[in-house]
Protein backbone atom coordinates (compact mmCIF):
# COMPACT_ATOMS: atom_id res chain seq x y z
CA UNK A 1 0.00 0.00 0.00
CA UNK A 2 1.22 3.32 -1.13
CA UNK A 3 2.20 5.49 1.89
CA UNK A 4 0.15 7.98 0.91
CA UNK A 5 -2.87 5.88 1.15
CA UNK A 6 -1.77 4.47 4.57
CA UNK A 7 -1.64 8.26 5.74
CA UNK A 8 -4.65 8.91 4.54
CA UNK A 9 -6.24 6.01 6.01
CA UNK A 10 -4.68 6.63 9.11
CA UNK A 11 -6.10 10.92 8.74
CA UNK A 12 -9.65 9.37 8.68
CA UNK A 13 -9.45 6.38 11.57
CA UNK A 14 -8.12 8.79 13.80
CA UNK A 15 -10.66 11.34 13.49
CA UNK A 16 -13.92 8.37 12.77
CA UNK A 17 -13.05 6.42 15.47
CA UNK A 18 -12.74 7.68 18.10
CA UNK A 19 -16.15 9.38 17.50
CA UNK A 20 -17.64 6.78 17.15
CA UNK A 21 -16.40 4.78 20.09
CA UNK A 22 -16.89 8.03 22.17
CA UNK A 23 -20.80 8.09 20.94
CA UNK A 24 -20.95 3.91 22.14
CA UNK A 25 -19.19 4.99 25.45
CA UNK A 26 -21.80 7.77 26.08
CA UNK A 27 -24.86 5.74 25.27
CA UNK A 28 -23.81 3.07 27.04
CA UNK A 29 -22.71 5.16 30.38
CA UNK A 30 -25.66 7.18 30.38
CA UNK A 31 -28.04 4.20 30.30
CA UNK A 32 -26.01 2.35 33.12
CA UNK A 33 -25.74 5.29 34.78
CA UNK A 34 -29.64 6.16 34.36
CA UNK A 35 -30.01 2.51 35.42
CA UNK A 36 -28.29 3.49 38.75
CA UNK A 37 -29.85 6.62 39.09
CA UNK A 38 -33.11 4.67 38.60
CA UNK A 39 -32.48 2.04 41.42
CA UNK A 40 -31.02 4.73 43.83
CA UNK A 41 -33.66 7.13 43.76
CA UNK A 42 -36.88 5.10 42.82
CA UNK A 43 -37.62 6.37 39.55
CA UNK A 44 -38.71 4.43 36.66
CA UNK A 45 -39.21 6.78 33.98
CA UNK A 46 -35.59 8.89 33.53
CA UNK A 47 -34.88 9.42 30.09
CA UNK A 48 -31.68 11.19 28.61
CA UNK A 49 -33.06 14.56 28.90
CA UNK A 50 -33.60 14.07 32.75
CA UNK A 51 -29.58 13.05 32.69
CA UNK A 52 -28.88 16.28 31.27
CA UNK A 53 -31.65 18.13 33.40
CA UNK A 54 -30.25 18.14 37.02
CA UNK A 55 -32.64 20.13 38.36
CA UNK A 56 -35.57 17.76 37.17
CA UNK A 57 -33.46 15.30 37.82
CA UNK A 58 -33.38 16.22 41.03
CA UNK A 59 -37.08 16.76 41.25
CA UNK A 60 -37.79 13.42 40.50
CA UNK A 61 -35.39 11.69 42.57
CA UNK A 62 -37.50 12.88 45.98
CA UNK A 63 -41.13 12.68 44.34
CA UNK A 64 -42.21 9.21 45.73
CA UNK A 65 -40.96 10.76 49.30
CA UNK A 66 -43.05 14.31 48.82
CA UNK A 67 -45.75 12.68 47.24
CA UNK A 68 -46.20 10.33 50.36
CA UNK A 69 -45.60 13.57 52.75
CA UNK A 70 -48.85 15.32 50.83
CA UNK A 71 -50.83 12.37 51.28
CA UNK A 72 -49.81 12.28 54.92
CA UNK A 73 -50.61 16.25 55.52
CA UNK A 74 -53.70 15.88 54.17
CA UNK A 75 -54.47 12.96 56.62
CA UNK A 76 -52.70 13.23 59.53
CA UNK A 77 -50.50 16.63 59.83
CA UNK A 78 -49.83 16.62 63.54
CA UNK A 79 -47.62 13.01 62.11
CA UNK A 80 -45.18 16.18 61.02
CA UNK A 81 -45.12 17.20 65.16
CA UNK A 82 -43.69 13.71 65.78
CA UNK A 83 -39.74 13.30 65.76
CA UNK A 84 -40.02 9.86 64.98
CA UNK A 85 -41.95 10.01 62.05
CA UNK A 86 -39.57 12.80 60.93
CA UNK A 87 -36.83 11.24 61.67
CA UNK A 88 -37.56 8.96 59.70
CA UNK A 89 -38.71 10.93 56.64
CA UNK A 90 -35.77 12.69 56.63
CA UNK A 91 -33.74 9.50 56.61
CA UNK A 92 -35.50 8.37 53.44
CA UNK A 93 -34.65 12.03 51.93
CA UNK A 94 -30.95 11.97 52.79
CA UNK A 95 -30.70 8.69 50.54
CA UNK A 96 -31.65 11.47 47.88
CA UNK A 97 -29.24 14.16 48.81
CA UNK A 98 -31.74 16.30 50.29
CA UNK A 99 -33.37 16.76 53.84
CA UNK A 100 -36.66 18.00 55.87
CA UNK A 101 -37.60 20.93 57.81
CA UNK A 102 -40.75 21.74 59.40
CA UNK A 103 -41.64 25.19 59.85
CA UNK A 104 -44.90 25.60 62.60
CA UNK A 105 -46.53 29.10 62.14
CA UNK A 106 -43.34 31.15 61.31
CA UNK A 107 -40.55 28.94 63.76
CA UNK A 108 -38.30 26.23 62.90
CA UNK A 109 -39.87 23.26 64.23
CA UNK A 110 -37.47 20.60 62.85
CA UNK A 111 -34.43 21.06 60.57
CA UNK A 112 -32.81 17.35 59.02
CA UNK A 113 -29.97 18.94 57.73
CA UNK A 114 -26.35 18.44 59.87
CA UNK A 115 -25.63 22.30 59.21
CA UNK A 116 -27.06 25.09 59.72
CA UNK A 117 -30.06 26.70 58.10
CA UNK A 118 -30.79 29.89 59.50
CA UNK A 119 -30.13 31.78 55.76
CA UNK A 120 -31.86 29.51 53.92
CA UNK A 121 -35.13 29.53 56.56
CA UNK A 122 -35.35 32.82 56.19
CA UNK A 123 -35.90 32.00 52.20
CA UNK A 124 -38.04 29.53 52.51
CA UNK A 125 -41.74 29.94 50.60
CA UNK A 126 -44.52 31.69 52.77
CA UNK A 127 -47.29 29.29 53.87
CA UNK A 128 -49.77 28.72 50.94
CA UNK A 129 -46.95 29.52 48.23
CA UNK A 130 -46.80 26.07 47.63
CA UNK A 131 -47.94 24.75 44.63
CA UNK A 132 -49.62 21.42 44.62
CA UNK A 133 -48.13 19.36 41.93
CA UNK A 134 -46.54 16.82 42.82
CA UNK A 135 -43.32 17.19 41.21
CA UNK A 136 -42.65 21.26 40.79
CA UNK A 137 -40.65 22.74 43.94
CA UNK A 138 -38.84 26.04 43.55
CA UNK A 139 -35.41 27.32 43.09
CA UNK A 140 -33.75 29.22 45.70
CA UNK A 141 -30.57 30.95 45.02
CA UNK A 142 -28.70 33.75 46.62
CA UNK A 143 -25.94 32.05 48.38
CA UNK A 144 -28.22 28.97 49.28
CA UNK A 145 -28.51 27.05 45.98
CA UNK A 146 -31.10 25.01 46.90
CA UNK A 147 -34.57 23.31 45.22
CA UNK A 148 -37.33 23.43 47.81
CA UNK A 149 -40.90 21.50 47.71
CA UNK A 150 -43.28 22.65 49.95
CA UNK A 151 -46.41 20.81 51.56
CA UNK A 152 -48.56 22.98 53.97
CA UNK A 153 -50.73 21.96 56.26
CA UNK A 154 -53.24 22.66 59.03
CA UNK A 155 -52.44 21.50 62.47
CA UNK A 156 -54.84 20.38 64.99
CA UNK A 157 -54.21 23.01 67.28
CA UNK A 158 -55.22 25.01 64.60
CA UNK A 159 -51.81 26.34 63.81
CA UNK A 160 -50.43 26.40 59.98
CA UNK A 161 -47.14 24.88 59.48
CA UNK A 162 -45.13 23.62 55.92
CA UNK A 163 -43.17 20.55 55.60
CA UNK A 164 -40.15 21.30 53.35
CA UNK A 165 -37.90 18.99 51.42
CA UNK A 166 -34.88 20.77 50.53
CA UNK A 167 -32.18 19.67 47.53
CA UNK A 168 -29.04 20.98 47.33
CA UNK A 169 -28.40 21.79 44.10
CA UNK A 170 -25.02 22.75 43.96
CA UNK A 171 -24.16 18.82 44.89
CA UNK A 172 -24.66 17.47 41.22
CA UNK A 173 -25.93 14.12 40.87
CA UNK A 174 -23.02 11.92 41.93
CA UNK A 175 -24.16 9.75 38.92
CA UNK A 176 -23.74 12.58 36.35
CA UNK A 177 -20.20 13.34 37.73
CA UNK A 178 -19.40 9.84 37.58
CA UNK A 179 -20.31 9.63 34.07
CA UNK A 180 -18.41 12.40 33.17
CA UNK A 181 -15.42 11.35 34.87
CA UNK A 182 -15.83 7.59 32.89
CA UNK A 183 -16.67 9.16 29.83
CA UNK A 184 -13.34 11.39 30.23
CA UNK A 185 -11.17 8.44 30.54
CA UNK A 186 -12.32 6.60 27.86
CA UNK A 187 -11.97 9.47 25.74
CA UNK A 188 -8.18 9.44 26.57
CA UNK A 189 -8.55 6.14 26.83
CA UNK A 190 -9.66 5.37 22.92
CA UNK A 191 -7.14 8.20 21.99
CA UNK A 192 -4.71 6.48 23.65
CA UNK A 193 -5.90 3.07 21.76
CA UNK A 194 -6.52 3.92 18.38
CA UNK A 195 -3.30 6.33 18.57
CA UNK A 196 -1.44 3.31 19.34
CA UNK A 197 -2.64 1.28 17.37
CA UNK A 198 -2.32 3.53 14.05
CA UNK A 199 1.06 3.93 14.94
CA UNK A 200 1.99 0.58 15.03
CA UNK A 201 0.22 -0.19 11.96
CA UNK A 202 1.73 2.81 10.32
CA UNK A 203 5.33 1.75 11.97
CA UNK A 204 5.04 -1.66 10.51
CA UNK A 205 4.89 -0.84 6.66
CA UNK A 206 7.81 1.27 6.99
CA UNK A 207 9.77 -0.53 9.64
CA UNK A 208 9.62 -4.04 7.51
CA UNK A 209 11.58 -2.25 4.12
CA UNK A 210 14.03 0.09 6.30
CA UNK A 211 15.06 -3.16 8.50
CA UNK A 212 16.17 -4.61 4.92
CA UNK A 213 16.96 -1.37 3.47
CA UNK A 214 19.44 -1.12 6.49
CA UNK A 215 20.64 -4.32 6.58
CA UNK A 216 21.60 -4.23 2.79
CA UNK A 217 23.30 -0.91 3.33
CA UNK A 218 25.53 -2.59 6.09
CA UNK A 219 26.04 -5.47 3.77
CA UNK A 220 27.62 -3.31 1.02
CA UNK A 221 29.75 -0.94 3.38
CA UNK A 222 31.13 -4.28 4.46
CA UNK A 223 31.50 -4.89 0.75
CA UNK A 224 29.59 -8.21 0.57
CA UNK A 225 27.09 -8.01 -2.74
CA UNK A 226 26.18 -11.56 -2.29
CA UNK A 227 22.77 -11.35 -0.77
CA UNK A 228 19.41 -10.98 -2.46
CA UNK A 229 16.89 -8.18 -1.17
CA UNK A 230 13.33 -9.17 -1.88
CA UNK A 231 11.03 -6.82 -0.91
CA UNK A 232 6.99 -6.98 -1.75
CA UNK A 233 4.82 -4.48 -1.39
CA UNK A 234 3.48 -1.59 -3.45
CA UNK A 235 4.57 1.28 -1.14
CA UNK A 236 7.48 4.22 -2.04
CA UNK A 237 10.09 2.49 0.65
CA UNK A 238 9.40 -1.16 -0.65
CA UNK A 239 10.02 0.56 -4.55
CA UNK A 240 13.20 2.18 -2.91
CA UNK A 241 14.28 -1.24 -1.92
CA UNK A 242 13.65 -2.53 -5.50
CA UNK A 243 16.03 -0.13 -6.86
CA UNK A 244 18.63 -0.81 -4.22
CA UNK A 245 18.38 -4.36 -5.12
CA UNK A 246 19.28 -3.30 -8.55
CA UNK A 247 21.50 -1.17 -7.93
CA UNK A 248 23.18 -3.97 -5.57
CA UNK A 249 23.20 -6.30 -8.97
CA UNK A 250 24.53 -4.15 -11.07
CA UNK A 251 27.45 -3.22 -8.77
CA UNK A 252 27.90 -6.82 -8.25
CA UNK A 253 28.18 -7.52 -11.87
CA UNK A 254 30.72 -4.32 -12.41
CA UNK A 255 32.74 -6.19 -9.69
CA UNK A 256 32.79 -9.07 -11.29
CA UNK A 257 33.60 -7.79 -14.68
CA UNK A 258 36.18 -5.49 -12.71
CA UNK A 259 37.67 -9.11 -11.71
CA UNK A 260 37.93 -10.62 -15.40
CA UNK A 261 39.27 -7.37 -16.30
CA UNK A 262 42.03 -7.46 -14.09
CA UNK A 263 42.82 -10.99 -14.81
CA UNK A 264 42.49 -10.45 -18.23
CA UNK A 265 45.11 -7.90 -17.56
CA UNK A 266 47.88 -9.94 -16.28
CA UNK A 267 46.95 -12.88 -17.99
CA UNK A 268 47.94 -9.97 -21.30
CA UNK A 269 51.12 -8.83 -19.03
CA UNK A 270 51.93 -12.70 -18.86
CA UNK A 271 51.82 -13.14 -22.58
CA UNK A 272 53.44 -10.01 -24.23
CA UNK A 273 56.19 -11.04 -21.90
CA UNK A 274 56.28 -14.57 -22.83
CA UNK A 275 55.96 -13.28 -26.64
CA UNK A 276 58.08 -10.91 -26.65
CA UNK A 277 60.92 -13.03 -24.59
CA UNK A 278 60.99 -15.35 -26.91
CA UNK A 279 62.65 -13.45 -30.13
CA UNK A 280 64.58 -12.04 -27.71
CA UNK A 281 66.07 -15.07 -26.49
CA UNK A 282 67.10 -16.15 -29.70
CA UNK A 283 68.61 -12.55 -30.85
CA UNK A 284 70.79 -12.91 -27.71
CA UNK A 285 71.62 -16.26 -28.78
CA UNK A 286 72.40 -15.59 -32.40
CA UNK A 287 74.43 -11.93 -31.19
CA UNK A 288 76.60 -14.13 -28.35
CA UNK A 289 77.16 -16.56 -31.50
CA UNK A 290 78.54 -13.94 -33.70
CA UNK A 291 80.29 -12.27 -30.51
CA UNK A 292 82.19 -15.85 -29.81
CA UNK A 293 82.90 -16.08 -33.55
CA UNK A 294 80.57 -19.33 -33.99
CA UNK A 295 79.49 -17.85 -37.34
CA UNK A 296 83.16 -18.41 -38.37
CA UNK A 297 82.06 -18.54 -42.23
CA UNK A 298 80.43 -15.66 -44.49
CA UNK A 299 77.19 -18.24 -45.49
CA UNK A 300 76.92 -18.69 -41.17
CA UNK A 301 77.28 -15.40 -40.42
CA UNK A 302 74.64 -14.05 -43.07
CA UNK A 303 72.45 -16.64 -41.88
CA UNK A 304 73.11 -15.73 -38.16
CA UNK A 305 71.88 -11.75 -39.49
CA UNK A 306 69.46 -13.21 -40.92
CA UNK A 307 67.26 -14.71 -37.83
CA UNK A 308 67.99 -11.65 -35.90
CA UNK A 309 66.76 -9.38 -38.26
CA UNK A 310 63.85 -11.97 -38.55
CA UNK A 311 63.17 -12.15 -34.86
CA UNK A 312 63.23 -8.08 -34.52
CA UNK A 313 60.57 -7.81 -37.27
CA UNK A 314 58.31 -10.70 -35.34
CA UNK A 315 59.04 -8.62 -32.46
CA UNK A 316 58.23 -5.32 -33.88
CA UNK A 317 54.80 -6.92 -35.57
CA UNK A 318 53.76 -7.90 -32.25
CA UNK A 319 54.46 -4.56 -30.96
CA UNK A 320 52.74 -2.98 -33.66
CA UNK A 321 49.47 -5.73 -33.00
CA UNK A 322 49.81 -4.56 -29.33
CA UNK A 323 49.65 -1.14 -29.73
CA UNK A 324 46.67 -0.89 -31.99
CA UNK A 325 44.61 -3.85 -29.91
CA UNK A 326 45.16 -1.25 -27.21
CA UNK A 327 44.19 1.78 -29.14
CA UNK A 328 40.90 0.08 -30.48
CA UNK A 329 39.63 -1.26 -27.62
CA UNK A 330 39.88 2.12 -26.20
CA UNK A 331 38.42 3.73 -28.92
CA UNK A 332 40.96 5.55 -29.66
CA UNK A 333 41.06 4.70 -33.34
CA UNK A 334 39.18 7.18 -35.29
CA UNK A 335 37.04 5.65 -38.36
CA UNK A 336 36.65 7.74 -41.41
CA UNK A 337 34.01 5.73 -42.57
CA UNK A 338 32.77 6.45 -45.96
CA UNK A 339 30.14 5.32 -48.98
CA UNK A 340 32.24 2.10 -50.51
CA UNK A 341 31.40 0.09 -53.65
CA UNK A 342 31.09 -3.40 -52.52
CA UNK A 343 32.69 -4.98 -56.20
CA UNK A 344 34.79 -2.21 -56.92
CA UNK A 345 36.30 -2.84 -53.36
CA UNK A 346 36.52 -6.37 -53.50
CA UNK A 347 38.13 -6.20 -57.06
CA UNK A 348 41.11 -4.59 -55.67
CA UNK A 349 41.65 -6.34 -52.35
CA UNK A 350 40.98 -9.61 -54.35
CA UNK A 351 44.42 -8.29 -57.35
CA UNK A 352 46.50 -7.00 -54.51
CA UNK A 353 46.36 -10.05 -52.40
CA UNK A 354 46.20 -12.75 -55.68
CA UNK A 355 49.67 -11.53 -56.52
CA UNK A 356 51.38 -12.57 -53.19
CA UNK A 357 49.25 -15.41 -52.72
CA UNK A 358 50.05 -16.64 -56.19
CA UNK A 359 54.01 -16.47 -54.98
CA UNK A 360 53.43 -18.56 -52.05
CA UNK A 361 51.50 -21.44 -54.60
CA UNK A 362 48.02 -20.73 -53.05
CA UNK A 363 44.86 -20.25 -55.31
CA UNK A 364 42.59 -18.20 -54.98
CA UNK A 365 39.15 -17.89 -56.47
CA UNK A 366 36.98 -15.05 -56.20
CA UNK A 367 32.65 -14.90 -56.77
CA UNK A 368 30.93 -11.64 -56.18
CA UNK A 369 27.16 -12.03 -56.18
CA UNK A 370 25.91 -8.42 -55.46
CA UNK A 371 24.53 -5.96 -57.15
CA UNK A 372 26.77 -3.89 -59.41
CA UNK A 373 25.76 -0.79 -57.54
CA UNK A 374 25.61 -2.03 -53.97
CA UNK A 375 27.68 0.15 -51.28
CA UNK A 376 28.44 -0.36 -47.38
CA UNK A 377 29.77 2.68 -44.78
CA UNK A 378 32.81 1.26 -44.15
CA UNK A 379 36.68 2.36 -43.48
CA UNK A 380 38.78 1.29 -46.41
CA UNK A 381 41.40 0.94 -44.28
CA UNK A 382 40.50 -0.76 -41.55
CA UNK A 383 38.46 -3.74 -43.63
CA UNK A 384 41.51 -3.98 -45.42
CA UNK A 385 43.06 -5.31 -42.15
CA UNK A 386 40.37 -7.61 -41.56
CA UNK A 387 40.72 -9.37 -44.73
CA UNK A 388 44.55 -9.17 -44.65
CA UNK A 389 44.01 -10.64 -40.96
CA UNK A 390 41.47 -13.41 -42.42
CA UNK A 391 43.81 -14.44 -45.00
CA UNK A 392 47.09 -14.10 -43.55
CA UNK A 393 45.23 -16.96 -40.87
CA UNK A 394 44.38 -18.70 -43.68
CA UNK A 395 47.84 -18.90 -45.42
CA UNK A 396 49.74 -19.51 -41.28
CA UNK A 397 47.15 -22.59 -40.79
CA UNK A 398 47.42 -24.27 -44.06
CA UNK A 399 48.74 -27.46 -43.81
CA UNK A 400 47.61 -28.43 -47.41
CA UNK A 401 50.35 -29.38 -50.29
CA UNK A 402 47.97 -27.36 -52.50
CA UNK A 403 46.17 -24.26 -50.66
CA UNK A 404 42.99 -23.19 -51.58
CA UNK A 405 41.27 -19.79 -51.10
CA UNK A 406 38.07 -18.96 -51.83
CA UNK A 407 36.52 -15.22 -51.13
CA UNK A 408 32.48 -15.03 -51.69
CA UNK A 409 30.57 -12.06 -51.13
CA UNK A 410 27.10 -12.46 -51.10
CA UNK A 411 23.65 -10.24 -51.00
CA UNK A 412 21.53 -11.27 -48.00
CA UNK A 413 18.65 -8.62 -47.75
CA UNK A 414 19.87 -5.53 -45.29
CA UNK A 415 23.56 -6.66 -45.18
CA UNK A 416 26.33 -8.23 -47.77
CA UNK A 417 27.92 -11.12 -46.37
CA UNK A 418 31.55 -12.28 -46.80
CA UNK A 419 32.76 -15.64 -46.90
CA UNK A 420 36.75 -16.42 -46.80
CA UNK A 421 37.10 -20.51 -47.18
CA UNK A 422 40.52 -22.32 -46.75
CA UNK A 423 41.46 -25.90 -46.68
CA UNK A 424 44.17 -25.53 -43.68
CA UNK A 425 44.15 -27.52 -40.66
CA UNK A 426 40.68 -25.94 -39.22
CA UNK A 427 39.91 -25.80 -35.70
CA UNK A 428 38.52 -28.01 -33.30
CA UNK A 429 35.04 -27.58 -32.27
CA UNK A 430 35.56 -26.84 -28.82
CA UNK A 431 37.73 -24.13 -29.72
CA UNK A 432 35.58 -22.43 -32.58
CA UNK A 433 33.93 -20.23 -30.03
CA UNK A 434 36.97 -18.74 -28.42
CA UNK A 435 38.77 -18.10 -31.45
CA UNK A 436 37.79 -14.46 -31.31
CA UNK A 437 39.15 -13.66 -27.68
CA UNK A 438 41.98 -12.14 -27.21
CA UNK A 439 45.02 -14.30 -26.75
CA UNK A 440 43.24 -17.17 -27.89
CA UNK A 441 45.02 -19.76 -29.21
CA UNK A 442 44.23 -23.04 -30.34
CA UNK A 443 47.90 -24.25 -29.91
CA UNK A 444 48.47 -24.13 -26.23
CA UNK A 445 52.19 -23.97 -26.13
CA UNK A 446 52.70 -20.30 -27.02
CA UNK A 447 56.28 -21.41 -29.02
CA UNK A 448 54.15 -21.78 -32.23
CA UNK A 449 56.08 -22.28 -34.86
CA UNK A 450 53.59 -20.21 -36.50
CA UNK A 451 54.26 -17.36 -34.66
CA UNK A 452 50.50 -16.00 -33.86
CA UNK A 453 50.06 -13.76 -30.74
CA UNK A 454 46.02 -14.39 -30.86
CA UNK A 455 45.07 -11.02 -31.09
CA UNK A 456 44.27 -10.84 -35.20
CA UNK A 457 40.90 -12.28 -34.78
CA UNK A 458 40.04 -9.85 -31.90
CA UNK A 459 41.55 -6.83 -33.73
CA UNK A 460 38.82 -8.25 -36.49
CA UNK A 461 35.82 -8.72 -34.54
CA UNK A 462 36.23 -5.31 -32.77
CA UNK A 463 36.65 -3.58 -36.37
CA UNK A 464 33.68 -5.72 -37.71
CA UNK A 465 31.63 -4.88 -34.55
CA UNK A 466 32.48 -0.85 -34.49
CA UNK A 467 30.79 -1.09 -38.20
CA UNK A 468 27.99 -2.64 -36.94
CA UNK A 469 28.44 -5.86 -38.49
CA UNK A 470 28.87 -9.48 -37.16
CA UNK A 471 31.43 -12.02 -37.34
CA UNK A 472 31.80 -15.75 -37.13
CA UNK A 473 33.31 -19.20 -37.87
CA UNK A 474 32.31 -22.49 -39.12
CA UNK A 475 35.61 -25.23 -39.62
CA UNK A 476 36.35 -28.75 -39.79
CA UNK A 477 39.53 -29.78 -38.09
CA UNK A 478 41.70 -30.72 -40.73
CA UNK A 479 39.31 -30.38 -44.14
CA UNK A 480 39.34 -26.25 -43.31
CA UNK A 481 37.55 -22.93 -42.06
CA UNK A 482 35.43 -20.55 -43.56
CA UNK A 483 34.91 -17.56 -41.88
CA UNK A 484 31.78 -15.12 -42.13
CA UNK A 485 31.16 -11.73 -41.44
CA UNK A 486 28.38 -9.11 -42.60
CA UNK A 487 28.15 -5.20 -43.19
CA UNK A 488 24.63 -3.19 -42.84
CA UNK A 489 24.10 -2.63 -47.13
CA UNK A 490 23.97 1.67 -47.51
CA UNK A 491 20.50 2.66 -48.77
CA UNK A 492 19.74 5.98 -50.05
CA UNK A 493 16.44 7.36 -48.12
CA UNK A 494 14.02 8.35 -50.29
CA UNK A 495 13.35 11.98 -50.00
CA UNK A 496 9.65 12.94 -50.27
CA UNK A 497 9.31 16.56 -51.62
P1 LIG B 1 47.01 -15.77 -34.09
O1 LIG B 1 47.84 -14.55 -34.06
O2 LIG B 1 47.44 -16.81 -33.16
O3 LIG B 1 46.73 -16.23 -35.45
P2 LIG B 1 44.22 -15.05 -34.13
O4 LIG B 1 43.41 -14.28 -33.18
O5 LIG B 1 44.35 -14.50 -35.52
O6 LIG B 1 45.64 -15.28 -33.47
O7 LIG B 1 43.62 -16.49 -34.23
C1 LIG B 1 43.30 -17.20 -33.08
C2 LIG B 1 43.48 -18.69 -33.25
O8 LIG B 1 42.46 -19.20 -34.14
C3 LIG B 1 44.76 -19.04 -33.90
O9 LIG B 1 45.75 -19.23 -32.96
C4 LIG B 1 44.42 -20.33 -34.61
O10 LIG B 1 44.61 -21.42 -33.73
C5 LIG B 1 42.95 -20.24 -34.91
N1 LIG B 1 42.72 -19.89 -36.34
C6 LIG B 1 42.41 -18.70 -36.83
N2 LIG B 1 42.20 -18.73 -38.17
C7 LIG B 1 42.41 -20.01 -38.54
C8 LIG B 1 42.37 -20.72 -39.79
N3 LIG B 1 42.05 -20.10 -40.92
N4 LIG B 1 42.63 -22.05 -39.76
C9 LIG B 1 42.93 -22.67 -38.60
N5 LIG B 1 42.98 -22.06 -37.39
C10 LIG B 1 42.73 -20.77 -37.35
Amino acid sequence: MKLKTRLTIAFFVIIIVPVLMAAAAFVGFVSYQLKSMEESYGVDDLTYESFSNSLQMLSKSTQNIFEGMQEKAGADADAFLDTTYLEELNEQLRGRHSYLVVRKENALYYSGSSGSITRLFLELPDFGESSQASDSGVYIGRDVDAFVKQVDMTFRDGSQGSAFVITAVNAMVPQLRSFVRDMLVSIVVILMITGLLLAAWLYSGINTPLKKLKEATQNIKEGNLDFVMDVEGEDEISELCRDFEEMRQRLKETAAQKVEYDKENKELISNISHDLKTPITAVKGYVEGIMDGVADTPEKMDKYIRTIYNKANEMDRLINELTFYSKIDTNRIPYTFSKINVIDYFDDCVEEMGVELEAEGIELSYFNYVDKDTQVIADAEQMKRVINNIIGNSVKYLDKPKGYISIRVKDVGDFIQVEIEDNGKGIAAKDLPLIFDRFYRTDASRNSSQGGSGIGLSIVKKIVEDHGGKIWASSKLGAGTIMFFVLRKYQEVPVNE
